[in-house]
């Protein structure tokens, strides 16, 4: 059994979507903003191997208060369809590039962790490097405890936090080029790990060129055995089932 706990599958096509689900047996598809939801709602409604999560990305700028409430109240519709808040976070990314103030964002990753809280769903977070900080400060404070960082990268201070709090992260097939990433996976419990594509994002190494799909995971899931001294069968069962109880499959 093959779980991706995050991909963005309302990117792909109307063609590519049946063949990309063949290769899986669920997949966790978090949206973007609220036509992305939408789309998302109607791909789980449409394939019952979509489990659907309901957020708005953090790397765009932000809404105005008046599509913002619109949006958190089409997700309280809609809480009944969905697996999971996401994906929300910080725009660590965005920042990198111009001068953007974090603390609107802060606000509003606030009100998504007192939403997840509010409809008892886990949520999926975008908060890498500080922002992880500042997410599990925010978790904390809300006693938020499903917690999903996706392809998490932090350093070791906010690593042995997330793992105190049993928060979850996940891995992408770029642990098979970077150093940093297969650190992670030494240090990281497997008990509190899944693994995802983030689809279609793309990647590079072995992957370079191809288009991102579920079977890379195969290539993820057997570099993580190898860090931690298990079979493929044994690393892969393990991540299914933390990815299905997480997301209560
Ligand atoms: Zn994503």
């Amino acid at each position: 059994m093959l779980i991706d706990a995050h991909i963005h599958i309302e990117q792909y096509t109307a063609e590519e979507i049946p063949s990309l689900l063949e290769e899986v047996d669920a997949v966790i598809a978090v949206s973007m903003q609220l036509s992305s939801c939408e789309k998302t709602w109607r791909l789980a409604q449409a394939y019952r191997k979509v489990k659907a999560a309901f957020g708005f990305h953090p790397e765009q700028p932000l809404l105005s208060l008046r599509d913002e409430d619109a949006l958190f109240e089409w997700i309280r519709c809609h809480a009944a369809d969905m697996v999971a808040v996401g994906e929300v976070g910080l725009p660590y990314y965005l920042r990198q590039e111009q001068a953007i103030d974090n603390r609107p964002y802060i606000t509003l990753l606030e009100r998504f962790i007192m939403l997840a809280k509010e409809l008892h769903k886990p949520i999926v977070l975008h908060a890498v490097y500080e922002d992880a900080t500042i997410a599990c400060d925010l978790l904390e404070k809300h006693q938020v405890n499903q917690a999903h960082f996706h392809w998490f990268k932090g350093d070791q201070t906010v690593v042995q936090r997330m793992i105190q709090h049993g928060y979850f992260i996940s891995i992408t097939p770029d642990c098979l080029y970077e150093e940093e990433i297969q650190q992670l996976i030494q240090v990281y419990p497997i008990e509190l790990m899944m693994v995802e594509t983030d689809g279609p994002w793309p990647f590079e190494g072995p992957f370079a060129g191809k288009r991102t799909a579920p079977w890379m995971m195969h290539s993820t899931i057997r570099m993580i055995a190898a860090i931690k001294g298990l079979t493929a069968q044994e690393a892969a069962y393990i991540l299914m089932q933390n990815t299905k109880n997480f997301y209560q499959l």
